[in-house]
């Protein structure tokens, strides 16, 4: 089966004016209250109406999920709720079946997406790489591809392709 590709926005995705056209786009009521300037405030209002960007809440098992692996991984002390709402809702969003793409420029974020295997894309800035190690594997087949790699289908036997964390090699 293959999954329905969604991005989740934290505030960098909507100030930088991304959201797909493609796929959904979700993000919290906090990423919302977030939003400050007049330029973002229009942006955010158009896409709210033309249902382009859809609110949506996490679950509270999923905040649970998120605080401990914050706790565990050190980023606690880096990450507001606005910021832990967001991971939360990327994981609420997977349980749900579909396949959660986080937009988000914070560094934090992203090392916590990388260490619960939720993909992730910068909207300003280079998103950093290899903090820890990645391989991208097909369910079918098991064909190997760089971590980098934006399919999300098997080029070969389009089953799905997931990402699996590896030893990094210095
Ligand atoms: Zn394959």
């Amino acid at each position: 089966m293959v999954k329905n590709k969604v991005y989740v926005l934290d505030s960098s995705g909507i100030i930088g004016g991304f959201f797909s056209k493609k796929f959904a786009n979700f993000t919290t009521s906090q990423v919302i209250n977030e939003i400050k300037d007049l330029k973002s405030e229009i942006f955010l209002q158009s896409a709210l109406e033309n249902g382009h960007i859809t609110i949506k809440e996490p679950a509270p098992q999923d905040s649970k999920q998120v605080k401990r692996v914050i706790t565990e991984s050190g980023d606690i002390l880096r990450l507001s709720d606005v910021d832990k709402q967001v991971i939360a809702l990327a994981l609420t969003i997977k349980r749900d079946g579909m396949d959660p793409i986080v937009v988000t420029d914070d560094y934090s974020i992203q090392n916590v997406l990388k260490i619960i295997g939720i993909s992730y894309r910068s909207v300003l800035t280079k998103g950093i790489e290899n903090i820890v190690g990645w391989i991208k594997i097909c369910k079918g087949c098991k064909k190997k591809y760089p971590s980098n790699n934006s399919l999300t289908e098997c080029e070969i036997c389009g089953s799905p392709i997931y990402r699996k964390r590896i030893k990094k090699i210095e």
